[in-house]
């Protein structure tokens, strides 16, 4: 695996010449703006680009500059992220724009130090903003780029592990432009995305096949090196609409960190309840869960499915009303919210969806 500078110069090159003839059209290509970049290199953290690029002109036209974002409120930016997953993405994107603008004057840190210490970004965001906005010879590896450089060296150790990420770390580090940084890390990371690809390479369009082990063996699809499959637990939560007339039941997230200040339906978890679909078992559960003080009989609706990558949760989702009898006041967290208001306040996505469905019911 050892590079000689010759191979090095050569791949750098052919990197570089494709990405200045073949690369995506994608709306933050071109600018060198920190603001636009940092913002969309969270935003596609473990999203696809389709869906990233509405929430990347989302964000611009709420947040057009980075003070606007520094002087917004937290409830604002997450309801603008709805829908996004993993929130602390969203809460740390204010938290870092309130440090650059009061610590830094408004102005990005342009050390991959001194990025590196704000909140959210890790090496590989800050060495996308680092190499595309001040030039800095830092090379950005994410799976797309690991998955090349074990082809490209048919890197015998396992996806993921220590040795894996130091090695393809290292050869990042030899093979990066000191010259051009930016267009060589994206130039890396398109080839990845869009002809190094899982399955099915586009070997033949590919301007490193001269260097490719992989392509040279026929051995493409055995890298990288795959761990088995862990396999995630399973859950079943039962997620009550309890309806006043025309308002709704929410609860605010206070528990989970990573769902905290987002709004939600009631909800219990019935994994354990042999049962589920026992409507007696759930209209007992999601009273006891109110505390109200007239028991509901709850009617079941629907149910569907969200898998994670660290759990897959079966949602069943019950609806009551208020009964006449029973006091308005339920305890905290709980409050009542008007239906035609409910766009105001941040959902995950699971819980949007709920409430996107029980508007038409
Ligand atoms: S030649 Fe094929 S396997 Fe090798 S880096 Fe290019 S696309 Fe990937």
């Amino acid at each position: 695996m050892d590079l000689n500078l010759i191979q090095i110069k050569e791949i750098r090159k052919q990197v570089l010449r494709w990405y200045s003839q073949c690369a995506r059209p994608l709306p933050w290509r071109g600018t060198r703006d920190p603001y636009k970049i940092w913002l969309c290199e969270i935003i596609l953290q473990q999203t696809r680009i389709e869906q990233g690029t509405d929430y990347y002109f989302r964000f611009l036209e709420n947040f057009p500059t980075l003070q606007n974002l520094a002087l917004a409120d937290e409830t604002k930016v997450l309801k603008v992220w709805e829908g996004l997953g993993y929130y602390t993405r969203a809460r740390n994107l204010l938290k870092t724009a309130q440090i650059i603008y009061h610590q830094y004057k408004g102005h990005f840190p342009q050390t991959y130090e001194e990025l590196l210490e704000l909140p959210g970004i890790g090496p590989y965001t800050a060495s996308a903003i680092g190499s595309i906005c001040f030039n800095l010879p830092v090379p950005t590896v994410d799976g797309n780029v690991r998955r090349v450089l074990s082809r490209l060296f048919e890197i015998q150790d396992k996806l993921n592990s220590t040795s894996f990420c130091k090695k393809t770390q290292q050869l990042a580090e030899k093979m990066i432009s000191q010259k051009y940084p930016g267009n060589f890390n994206q130039g890396m990371m398109d080839i990845g995305s869009t002809i190094c690809t899982p399955t099915n390479p586009k070997c033949m369009e590919c301007p490193l096949k001269k260097f490719c082990l992989a392509y040279q063996h026929g051995t493409q699809t055995c890298f990288p090196i795959k761990e088995k499959i862990r396999s995630v637990p399973i859950l079943h939560w039962a997620v009550g609409i309890m309806m006043n007339k025309d308002e709704i039941l929410l609860t605010r997230e206070v528990t989970h960190n990573f769902l905290k200040n987002l709004y939600a339906l009631p909800t219990v978890d019935i994994t354990d309840i042999k049962i589920k679909h026992a409507p007696k078992n759930i209209s007992a559960l999601l009273n006891k869960k109110l505390n109200t003080s007239a028991p509901s009989e709850w009617e079941f609706l629907f149910q569907f499915t969200r898998k994670y990558s660290h759990r897959t949760i079966h949602f069943y989702v019950y609806k009551t009303r208020l009964k006449r009898c029973a006091k308005k006041n339920i305890s905290h967290p709980y409050q009542w919210v008007r239906l035609k208001d409910i766009h105001q306040y941040p959902f995950s996505r699971a819980y949007s969806e709920i409430i996107h469905k029980i508007r038409d019911i």
